[in-house]
């Protein structure tokens, strides 16, 4: 079921798809990067202003006027990179669809070269960009790591290491995931999840053009918890696989103090070790209501069924 219908406008033949969240200094430089590279009868940029508190959407205003190309979503406040996302699948038209940021750390020349690929393999339905290297310091590029390994054996999708949301796929891949009106939306595991033969291609992110990333520490943690709670229902298990154990060694070891107390009659200390038992099985029981808390709130939130974004200004394409 789609939210929104799309309208039925002119097919282009690229749609660049540019999440845009405190911006101003980039989306001028962006779209005069996508003009060296694509000739501008062949491609639309949709820019998705997510709530930016700065210049951006006067900057898109600007864009909007002066180029026929370009369509501008203004949100009514932050929905976040996968809202914009999902916003800006809604709007495209291309034949071709990119997702890329509008910071320039990924060049729209590597989405010309996703384009040729796609054009070459008709079997090929997804270029994903992965990079061959990255900037951060040891300490995030090992959470990573083990991230993708974590989810990798947890869940029921397969994520490659290093991958982004930098892809251009067909128009198939894109009705799939408007089908997808999940409210929390993890992008790279939607990807797996609906399929499609997809091709990758390392890439080095360039540095940021201006301004700073968006993400903190803390913000990546919660996106990781998202990506395994959308994609996988293991942690539950593991919940009752912990429940199991422990009981197990209760019985077990409630034998062995009844054997001991038959044997040598009743020994009073142990003071320390029912603290250590009470503490250690409140810790687990609580860990346990944690991640039900967890699913059960997603469960709540996405039961409201509310939009995934709210658009306060569409500035349509000018024909
Ligand atoms: N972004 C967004 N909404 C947000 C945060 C980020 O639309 O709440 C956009 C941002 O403007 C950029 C892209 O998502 O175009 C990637 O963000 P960023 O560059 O901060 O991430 P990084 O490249 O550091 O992973
Ligand atoms: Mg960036």
């Amino acid at each position: 079921m789609l939210l929104f219908k799309r309208q039925e406008r002119h097919v282009t033949e690229l749609s660049l798809i540019v999440p845009c969240y405190n911006e101003a200094q980039n989306v001028d430089a962006f779209y005069d990067r996508c003009l060296q590279v694509f000739e501008p009868a062949e491609f639309e940029v949709i820019f998705v202003n997510d709530g930016s508190k700065d210049d951006t959407y006067k900057k898109l205003q600007h864009l909007h006027e002066e180029y026929s190309n370009v369509l501008v979503v203004n949100f009514s406040r932050n929905f976040g990179k996968e809202a914009a996302i999902y916003a800006g699948l809604h709007y495209a038209t291309g034949t071709y669809l990119s997702i890329i940021d509008a910071d320039l750390q990924q060049d729209p020349e590597i989405v010309k070269h996703m384009t040729e690929i796609l054009e070459k393999k008709p079997d090929v339905d997804v270029v994903a960009a992965y990079q061959k290297q990255r900037h951060e310091g040891k300490f995030m590029a090992w959470c990573k790591d083990h991230f993708y390994r974590f989810i990798n054996r947890l869940s029921e999708v397969d994520l490659r290491e290093n991958a982004s949301d930098f892809r251009t796929f067909r128009r198939n891949v894109q009705e799939a995931l408007l089908d997808m009106p999940e409210y929390f939306r993890f992008s790279k595991g939607l990807f797996s999840w609906v399929g499609f033969e997809t091709e990758y291609i390392p890439y080095v992110a360039a540095e940021r053009f201006a301004g700073t990333t968006k993400w903190s520490f803390a913000k990546l943690i919660k996106y990781a918890m998202e990506g395994v709670i959308s994609f996988s229902t293991m942690p539950l298990q593991l919940a009752t696989f912990c429940g199991a154990l422990v009981s197990v060694f209760a019985i077990v070891y409630g034998i062995i103090i009844i054997a001991h107390t038959l044997l040598t009659g009743i020994d009073v200390p142990g003071y320390a070790t029912t603290i250590v038992v009470v503490l250690f099985l409140g810790g687990i029981q609580l860990l346990v209501m944690g991640i039900l808390g967890e699913y059960l709130a997603k469960t709540y939130i996405q039961g409201k069924h509310r939009p995934v974004y709210v658009v306060k200004k569409v500035l349509e394409k000018k024909e």
